[in-house]
């Protein structure tokens, strides 16, 4: 354990026993920080430096305890009070939709990835666009001040729709526009690296949101039939743990949109499930189910570690997700004003 505190999570170097040439075998390879280098599996880092595996654990660990000792990762062993503690200072992006906040405990916290997953037309891009809004707006006015990284792979991000959604709340779109990095990811590969060098982009520009829309799409359309199913399957594994270390260490709200699937199996009910297999399940903290509803829009939650299975309704207008009741929330409005 290290004795002296560091007082700078980016500097490499000051990790004890890691000199200029490795900092910088590191650096290149996407690794820039502390923070990166503990979000990094041993592997890949071991790819980059050509270290042993010991010699690779060794250092992540170092970092690891660097970070803990300084205060800027949540320690490896805390008691439950700490990290009831702790879980009172998450803080939340608002979603649009109060029954849609309320259903969420608050709108979405930090440190936790959330799976979307539906239909086609379900609503999911809407939701992912409506977010990049209000992380942006101040954390008294449910959001975080902060920008986003959103992994486009199926080419459906439009500035246009950010713009409706700025201008429904007051805000200038071109500042908000501003704030938002999209990366269109054009393979699964691609899409990966993308998330590997992410960490310098979420630091550089203060970076509360990252989305990927959608996670499993590149890797469903390239990796077809029994042989790549396994591969296919590790890969996505690690892309999804890097995305939930991403959102643990950097103390940020992850997205990933999933596609849904319809589920031969299943005889009672809805036969529509996640894709992606256990693999998806096990990676996100919570995972929501978007189903069309008329002309409204259900979100259920079907995995949440502190939830029950429970739904609620809302709807996609030009300013983003709302309550259904907007409507009649502003009528209301309107006649205690005139009354
Ligand atoms: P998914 O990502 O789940 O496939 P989307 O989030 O793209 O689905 O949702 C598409 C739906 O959103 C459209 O079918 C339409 O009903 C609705 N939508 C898109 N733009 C607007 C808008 N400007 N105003 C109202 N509804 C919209
Ligand atoms: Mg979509």
């Amino acid at each position: 354990m290290p004795k002296e505190k560091i007082s700078d999570p980016y500097d490499l170097e000051a990790i004890d026993g890691l000199g200029p040439v490795t900092a910088k075998k590191l650096i290149n390879a996407g690794i820039h920080s502390m923070y990166d280098l503990v979000t990094s599996s041993p592997t890949e880092v071991m790819d980059v430096t050509s270290w042993d595996r010991d010699v690779a654990d060794k250092f992540i660990t170092k970092a690891r305890e660097y970070l803990e000792l300084g205060g800027f990762i949540s320690k490896s062993y805390r008691t439950a009070k700490d990290i009831y503690i702790e879980r009172q200072v998450i803080k939340r992006i608002k979603t649009g939709s109060e029954s849609f906040d309320d259903f969420l405990g608050g709108g979405l916290e930090t440190g936790s990835l959330y799976e979307t997953y539906g239909v086609f037309g379900s609503g999911k891009t809407q939701f992912c666009h409506t977010i990049c809004v209000n992380v942006q707006m101040p954390e008294d006015q449910g959001g975080l001040n902060g920008g986003v990284l959103y992994i486009d792979s199926e080419n459906t991000f439009r500035p246009e729709r950010i713009e409706s959604i700025a201008k429904a709340r007051g805000l200038k779109p071109n500042d908000i526009l501003d704030k938002i990095i999209v990366a269109r990811a054009h393979n699964a590969g691609h899409q990966m690296v993308i998330l590997d060098y992410a960490g310098n982009e979420i630091l550089k520009n203060n970076i509360k949101l990252v989305i990927i829309d959608s996670v499993m799409g590149n890797f469903r359309g390239e990796m077809v039939g029994r042989g790549t199913l396994a591969e296919r399957q590790q890969m996505l594994n690690r892309h999804l743990h890097k995305l939930l270390r991403i959102a643990e260490n950097y103390r940020i709200v992850a997205v990933a949109t999933n596609q849904a699937v319809s589920d031969p199996n299943q005889s009672f009910g809805d036969p529509t499930k996640a894709a992606g297999g256990n693999i998806m399940a096990h990676a996100s903290t919570y995972r929501i189910y978007f189903k069309k509803s008329g002309q409204n829009r259900v979100a259920r939650f079907m995995d949440s570690p502190m939830h029950p299975e429970s739904e609620i309704k809302f709807k996609i207008a030009e300013s983003g997700i709302t309550d259904v009741d907007d409507d009649k929330k502003t009528q209301k409005a309107d006649s205690e004003k005139c009354s």
